[in-house]
């Protein structure tokens, strides 16, 4: 069952990559615990300290939502590049749902 295993944590592996592939990480947190990341398409459009430039909370679902919202991603990513970001989306619901809390400890490491 490993090699199984091993599919869907190089699976979500991918999609945390993708999305930080359209972030910037600051060093910034909201709270204690929670860091908070730049929408990449409004950071380059609006640059630093643009008060327009609003800090996304590090999470899977606060990225997309904002990439979902967002009128500068839909314009910097081509409709097939945003497919792919929410089609990954989607998936990665429907695997953790499936999942049992083992496979957050397998991610945890992987990560
Ligand atoms: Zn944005």
């Amino acid at each position: 069952m490993i090699g199984g295993g091993s599919f869907t944590i190089v699976f979500i592996k991918s999609m945390v990559q993708i999305l930080k592939d359209h972030i910037i990480l600051t060093n910034k947190k909201s709270g204690s615990t929670n860091k908070l990341c730049y929408c990449k398409a409004c950071y380059n459009k609006y640059g630093e300290d643009h008060p327009e430039l609003k800090t996304i909370v590090d999470k899977t679902e606060r990225i997309l939502t904002h990439f979902k919202n967002c009128p500068n991603f839909a314009d910097v990513y081509s409709q097939e590049e945003k497919e792919e970001i929410f089609s990954l989306a989607t998936q990665k619901k429907t695997v953790l749902s499936k999942k049992p809390s083992k496979f957050f400890f397998f991610l945890l490491i992987f990560i």
